[in-house]
């Protein structure tokens, strides 16, 4: 990966932006994009709409989504502390005692994730786990009043954790999930040649965490023939992971092309094509349902999409650790940059 990519990602990874308040996200997916392509949009849900090739024929759209996991602030009590609302799939295992930041009209502020500490616990509740009702976020104000005059009610909450590098080319930082996959998606735009019959359209989606609400409106808006969902996956190469349940995914081994109904098998056949044929290392996943991804609101978009999903293979989903090896990256952006050349206006897309 190039310096100058490093720093993009790292720079999309240590911004914050939960489900609906993805602005600070989106201004740097547009100004990372605005050089290589004919028009930049931002649509009325906030997601950002990037075309290169306007005129050319079919036209593929690339989703990644940019919200990451979060909470808002629900209830301030009288002593100052602040009471949330999750937005998005939280374990309350991970919460407890994590770094946040509460985003304020003035800024962000610093807090932390209370709970009683196992002094003051009797062995029954140690046992349990907490409940996100049992936790709360101390800024360290001394009474309501105090804290309300710096936070208010909806203000949102994210994980305080930045980047890092690890051995093996390996990363972790918050919010890999999503923003590896708009990472993809422009780095894809950046990366294609002028001679390219396809119009290319790169999405940075919102709201994908709370129900892939970006994608929808997203989509129907550019009604595209092909339709590309790039987001995280699961790497089950962690101790106690049951391959028998969940596959033999693993980091650094390359993208992941999901295949199953949610993906049309034109569009998974091409993507192995491709890869074989230019030396790609690649996985493949099976998934016999609409996928928890974008890619099921894309191909369910007006009279349906020819789609595909890209995994970026991920260790510790939903965390303020997610792993993930950059060599991944970087070979799902020539995956999919060599797909989108091989694309002319004549294939037939349809099964
Ligand atoms: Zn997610």
């Amino acid at each position: 990966m190039t310096k100058d990519s490093l720093q993009y990602l790292q720079q999309l990874v240590e911004t914050h932006g939960s489900a609906g308040y993805e602005q600070n996200v989106q201004t740097i997916f547009r100004e990372r994009v605005a050089k290589v392509c004919d028009r930049v949009d931002t649509d009325i849900l906030g997601s950002v709409l990037a075309v290169a090739n306007q005129t050319g024929s079919p036209r593929i759209l690339l989703d990644g989504h940019s919200d990451e996991i979060g909470f808002l602030i629900r209830y301030i009590d009288d002593s100052g502390y602040l009471f949330v609302a999750a937005s998005g799939g939280w374990d309350e295992e991970v919460i407890v005692s994590q770094r946040v930041l509460v985003h304020t009209a003035n800024g962000p502020i610093p807090g932390v994730f209370g709970k009683k500490a196992i002094h003051l616990m009797d062995p029954e509740e140690r046992k349990k786990k907490s409940e996100l009702h049992q936790l709360w976020v101390d800024i360290g104000a001394s009474t309501g009043a105090e804290a309300k005059e710096l936070v208010e009610i909806g203000d949102s909450i994210t994980m305080d954790a930045g980047f890092r590098h690890m051995l093996g080319g390996r990363a972790v930082a918050k919010s890999f999930d999503n923003r590896a996959g708009i990472f993809c998606v422009s780095e894809t735009l950046r990366g294609l040649k002028k001679n390219i019959q396809a119009s290319v359209y790169g999405v940075a989606a919102v709201q994908e965490e709370i129900g892939l609400r970006g994608a929808k409106a997203a989509t129907y808006a550019v009604d595209p023939l092909i339709g590309i969902a790039i987001d995280v996956t699961h790497a089950l190469d962690i101790p106690d992971a049951n391959k028998r349940k969940a596959g033999d995914i693993k980091l650094g081994a390359g993208p992941v092309i999901v295949r199953g109904p949610n993906v049309n098998p034109k569009v998974f056949r091409r993507f192995v094509e491709v890869a074989k044929k230019k030396e790609i290392p690649y996985q493949v996943a099976a998934s016999g349902i609409g996928t928890g991804t974008d890619a099921n609101v894309i191909q369910l978009s007006r009279a349906g999409v020819a789609t595909g999903l890209l995994g970026i293979p991920l260790r510790y989903m939903h965390n303020p650790c997610e792993m993930l090896s950059l060599d991944d990256l970087d070979n799902l952006v020539k995956l999919l940059i060599a797909f989108i050349e091989s694309v002319t206006a004549k294939d037939d897309w349809t099964p």
